[in-house]
């Protein structure tokens, strides 16, 4: 499971790795060696809009294939790119991988959606972002509206006129944001005007007690009117159940996206479920 996956990295990164430049340096070299050696893989999970419970768009995550410790969630190994520049060598390869994919699928005559990958805020300072997408996209024939990219609050609130200014020519190139994981930044981003977003996705940390907990409930109806009044749309993450899915619909929610429709899958299966492109609720 994801669970005890997660807990053996942790052992495996915390008694292998002390010495902190030595650490660096082996774990740059272990994350090289990894991507060499195809080590890492993207699974994809759909988003499903509510009207016709169609796919609209995939979401990219990748995972960790080790030859030893088996699949590795990015929990447990984000961070830790995050923490110097592998997160944007980490970040290139995603792009790659994600185009490369679309290209595939295209190749195979399936019907397409846009694919989602996430970016951290040390790829948007790196200052190469926008050239690496609109390079990638076009080594693979990639239209740029099958490009999306999540980034969280953070982005904005660590350096927010460099992500604004990155993320806002990405977007005037047709590649849209999405701002990931909303509400859990405590509010430090004073408001979502304005910002080069065409959606917010929902933490699922308010969709999981939807239906007991009343504050979420509020919350989760309040945020949907405030962003339909902005004019983006709002797609709801971990949903698990058909409950959870009546109410999301119920209180004028756009998309969802979660395990009660189709948990992360691998390419070769999200191409077969790319030719049945609807889901009964
Ligand atoms: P995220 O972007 O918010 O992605 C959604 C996470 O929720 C994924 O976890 C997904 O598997 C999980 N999820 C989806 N539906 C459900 C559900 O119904 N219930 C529950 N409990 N969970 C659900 P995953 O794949 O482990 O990824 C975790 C986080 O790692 C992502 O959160 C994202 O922040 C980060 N991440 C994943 N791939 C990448 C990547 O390529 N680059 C970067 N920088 N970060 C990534
Ligand atoms: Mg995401
Ligand atoms: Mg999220
Ligand atoms: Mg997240």
């Amino acid at each position: 499971s994801a669970k005890s996956a997660g807990a053996a990295t942790y052992r495996f990164f915390d008694t292998s790795l002390n010495a902190s430049s030595a650490r660096e340096t082996e774990l740059l070299g272990r994350f090289k060696r990894a991507i060499r050696d195809d080590e890492f893989c993207l699974h994809y999970q759909p988003r499903v809009e509510l009207q016709e419970f169609t796919v609209v768009g995939l979401e990219a995550l990748i995972r960790w294939q080790h030859p030893e410790h088996g699949l590795i969630y990015p929990n447990d190994f984000i961070s830790l790119a995050e923490n110097n520049d592998l997160i944007v060598l980490l970040g290139r390869w995603v792009i790659d991988a994600a185009c490369r994919q679309l290209a595939a699928w295209c190749a195979q005559g399936l019907p397409v959606v846009p694919v989602a990958i996430n970016v951290s805020s040390r790829q948007l300072k790196d200052g190469a972002l926008l050239e690496t997408v609109m390079t990638t996209l076009e080594k693979y024939q990639i239209s740029p509206d099958l490009l999306e990219i999540e980034v969280t609050e953070s982005c904005f609130i660590e350096d927010f006129d460099t992500a604004n200014k990155v993320l806002e020519q990405l977007q005037k190139r047709g590649v849209k944001i999405a701002l990931d994981d909303y509400g859990t930044g405590f509010s430090g981003l004073k408001n979502l005007k304005n910002l080069p977003i065409y959606a917010i996705k929902i933490d699922r940390s308010f969709i999981r007690d939807i239906r007991n907990d009343n504050s979420d409930a509020v919350i989760v109806a309040s945020t949907i009117s405030l962003a339909h009044n902005l004019g983006l749309k709002v797609v709801a993450e971990g949903v698990e159940s058909k409950e959870q899915l009546v109410h999301l619909k119920t209180a004028g929610c756009d998309q969802v996206q979660g395990f009660y429709f189709q948990r992360p899958v691998a390419a070769s299966e999200m191409g077969r479920l790319l030719q049945r492109r609807k889901f009964r609720p």
